[in-house]
């Protein structure tokens, strides 16, 4: 749960909070389950965050509140939760694979060294003895080796077999982390990667530019069109953004139909032209709807660009860009501004 919301949950208003979030499950069907009740408690206690408006989209739109509703919404809004689950399991499997190897390294060493007993013993008792003593100590030290060798053996495969799995854990916790950083739907960054790697650039002493878009009129193009093409144009634009920001810049959805870009070590003229290009990109493509093939009219974006000034914090800076989209909005839509004027070119 997000700081706010645990704050919340332990100061005077937490079981006027819990009943809300009951009834309001009641009211809308919901089954009161522990994932469900996460969800819509932060539903009533962060009615402006990301999360409330998608699960207001659903209830509008009329959608069932399903089981697979539920998750997909905890995998975008609630991340850390699932991360948390991933990691326990993943730490669990570790921890057993490592038992086991320690187990085995532990009977290997007990082996080598009954073995070096019996060495020792069999050297001792050679003294002074014939022939027929002297075969029989040799058979039993061929036994012995045998024993160790078997036990090596079956070590080393064991080993083998552990660094696989091992290999197998990495993979699938760097799935997981992927997972954790991405939005589902439109399969860009995240807003906990977005904040992430804000913080980061702000950290360095080179230039950063940070651009916030919005689609345009998306609110009621989901009430002509319907929440499902509403995703598709969402996914188009994610597509659109995502193409125009490779490494080191990042793309990220930053909440419904708002996204940002991070562009790391770059001035406000070359995110200018990034972002025109793609705004021209996409009011030039005439999108059809899927079920019906009709057409869904322009599709238009607006953006707000801001350079990162010296000393600058994230939290300053996206407020100077999300003023220049107030800009770009007010101006007529369609259309990006600067927080600051741009110099002449040289
Ligand atoms: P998607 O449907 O999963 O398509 C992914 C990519 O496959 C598209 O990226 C495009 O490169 C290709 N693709 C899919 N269908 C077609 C097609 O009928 N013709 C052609 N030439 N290529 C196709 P793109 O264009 O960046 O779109 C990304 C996402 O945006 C799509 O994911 C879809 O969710 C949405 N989208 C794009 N165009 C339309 C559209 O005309 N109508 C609707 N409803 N959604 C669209």
């Amino acid at each position: 749960m997000t700081t706010d919301v645990e704050t919340s949950l332990r100061g005077p208003k937490a079981y006027d909070l819990a009943r809300k979030a009951v009834e309001a499950m009641e009211a809308h069907q919901v089954w009161p389950t522990a994932l469900n009740f996460e969800l819509w408690i932060h539903y009533v206690t962060a009615k402006d965050s990301a999360l409330a408006t998608e699960i207001d989209t659903l209830i509008q739109a009329g959608e069932p509140f399903t089981e697979a509703v539920g998750e997909h919404l905890a995998a975008q809004f609630l991340p850390k939760a699932k991360l948390n689950g991933e990691i326990l399991e993943a730490g669990q499997t570790l921890s057993k694979e490592l038992d086991s190897v320690s187990r085995a390294i532990e009977s290997a060493r007990e082996t080598s060294e009954a073995y070096g007993q019996q060495l020792a013993s069999a050297s001792e008792s050679l003294d002074g003895e014939d022939a027929s003593a002297i075969k029989s100590m040799v058979e039993t030290l061929t036994v012995a080796t045998r024993k160790v060798r078997e036990e090596n053996h079956a070590l080393e495969s064991q080993l083998h077999d552990t660094t696989a799995e091992l290999g197998r854990l990495r993979e699938h916790l760097e799935q997981v982390r992927r997972d954790a950083m991405t939005d589902a739907l439109s399969g860009l960054a995240n807003r906990k990667a977005f904040d992430e790697a804000l913080e980061r650039a702000c950290e360095t002493d080179g230039a950063v530019t940070l651009a916030v878009v919005d689609i345009d009129h998306f609110k009621s193009f989901n009430d002509t069109w319907g929440h499902q093409t509403g995703d598709q144009v969402i996914r188009y634009v994610a597509s659109v953004l995502g193409r125009s920001s490779p490494a080191p810049r990042l793309a990220a959805r930053y909440g419904g139909e708002e996204f940002a870009i991070v562009f790391p070590g770059e001035s406000a003229r070359a995110a200018l032209a990034v972002l025109e290009a793609c705004r021209e990109e996409v009011s030039s493509r005439i999108l059809k709807r899927r079920s019906t093939n009709e057409d869904l009219g322009a599709i238009t974006i607006s953006a707000g660009i801001a350079e990162r000034k010296p000393g600058e914090g994230p939290a300053a800076l996206i407020e100077r860009a999300d003023g220049a989209l107030y800009a770009s909005k007010r101006g007529g839509r369609n259309r990006t501004s600067c927080a600051d004027p741009i110099a002449a070119a040289a």
